[in-house]
């Protein structure tokens, strides 16, 4: 909630490079003609995620609204009732089905969801078979869902297209990081999924962008639909979301990429910068603490999961909240967290030049 993904220092020089003069955005150098607005970032996308085709329009509900309206108007479209995600901001699955023109045909039950269910809900009114990754919750316990590598047989064997919005939109296997189920975009190209969507702005780490990547007569209907145009993303995001790609083709994401090596921030590294900075301000006569926390990753990914982190915990002289309110309230917001009446900077998300600006604060507040 604190404007999604921070941008990589690359991504932000690609947007202001292209921003100060003129750019080839819809400009072929090599034919000297018109260009194709997408042909800079399509083939870094296909190679990256392995798909034959890409576009971006300006964020994954827009992505979710041209892909159903451009192949499943006036048709059914078969998913999961375990799958009819809200996603904040009154984003919700089966409202966004019936704006496009589609008709909604819920398979399976809350819990549990068989490839049968899809494959006996299939008649000559089916446009597509759609999966939606849970991103924001989880359904545990007695459970049963069916993979995009099932999903993707199916709609192949009965010629129907098979969508997939992915959510977060994650390229790099986060389990060495710590945290599991988080499905990378590799992966379900890889399982033959037709068309896919995610966020560029979420676990991507890049602009505000809705991506689609998939078969390539299909992300051409997207291209030639009318909405296309209407969602079309601008010359800054493009240019960024091409930086921020080219650090994953690079292979120095979790290096570059803010969200990535926030998350990929050991407790002990966290712990020592949580001691550095509690020092510091026990210098200036505040009462600190290094406190361990649990860090949930936000952003609709990951929802059951956290990461262990560490803290440096202010007792406020008032109280918690009047605290937390006037660091709120100042020229430069500092959010912070209240636990046990005490107000929690955590380290897994402060950038190194914010802490002259979080000393500066309780220099002033303690005065
Ligand atoms: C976040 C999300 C969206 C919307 O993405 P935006 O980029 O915020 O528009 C759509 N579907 C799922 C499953 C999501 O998690």
């Amino acid at each position: 909630n604190l404007g999604r993904a921070c941008l990589s220092d690359r991504a932000l020089a690609a947007a202001r490079g292209v921003s100060q003069g003129y750019s080839t955005l819809e400009y072929d150098l090599t034919a000297g003609e018109r260009g194709q607005r997408y042909a800079h970032v399509e083939p870094l996308l296909c190679r990256l995620t392995g798909a034959e085709a890409a576009m971006v329009v300006n964020n994954n509900a827009a992505a979710v609204l041209l892909i159903l309206s451009a192949l499943t108007a006036g048709g059914e479209v078969i998913t999961s009732r375990g799958e009819l995600v809200e996603i904040g901001g009154s984003f919700r699955m089966p409202d966004v089905m019936a704006a496009c023109g589609a008709v909604l045909r819920e398979v399976g039950s809350t819990n549990k969801t068989r490839l049968s269910d899809y494959a006996n809900a299939i008649s000559e009114q089916t446009r597509a078979l759609l999966k939606v990754h849970t991103s924001n919750y989880r359904i545990v316990g007695f459970t049963e869902s069916v993979s995009p590598a099932a999903l993707a047989e199916l709609g192949r064997s009965r010629s129907i297209p098979v969508i997939e919005d992915l959510g977060s939109g994650c390229l790099v296997d986060l389990a060495p990081l710590g945290l599991r189920d988080e499905p990378t975009v590799q992966a379900s190209v890889k399982a033959g999924v037709d068309v896919l969507s995610f966020s560029g702005d979420k676990l991507l780490g890049g602009p505000q962008a809705g991506i689609i990547v998939g078969k390539r007569h299909c992300i051409d209907l997207l291209k030639r639909h009318p909405l296309a145009r209407a969602l079309r993303v601008d010359k800054l995001t493009l240019a960024a979301l091409e930086a921020t790609l080219q650090a994953y083709a690079d292979g120095t994401a979790l290096q570059e990429i803010p969200v990535l090596s926030m998350l990929a921030q050991t407790p002990e590294e966290l712990r020592q910068q949580a001691e550095s900075l509690c020092r510091r301000m026990g210098g200036i006569g505040v009462t600190v603490e290094v406190v361990s926390t649990e860090n949930p990753v936000g952003g609709g990914a990951v929802p059951t999961q956290t990461l262990p982190s560490f803290a440096v915990a202010v007792a406020p002289r008032d109280s918690a909240a009047a605290l937390e309110a006037q660091l709120r309230q100042r020229p430069v917001p500092i959010i912070v967290r209240i636990a046990h009446d005490r107000c929690l900077l955590d380290m897994r998300t402060l950038f190194p030049a914010d802490l002259d600006e979080i000393l500066q604060a309780f220099r002033e507040t303690a005065s």
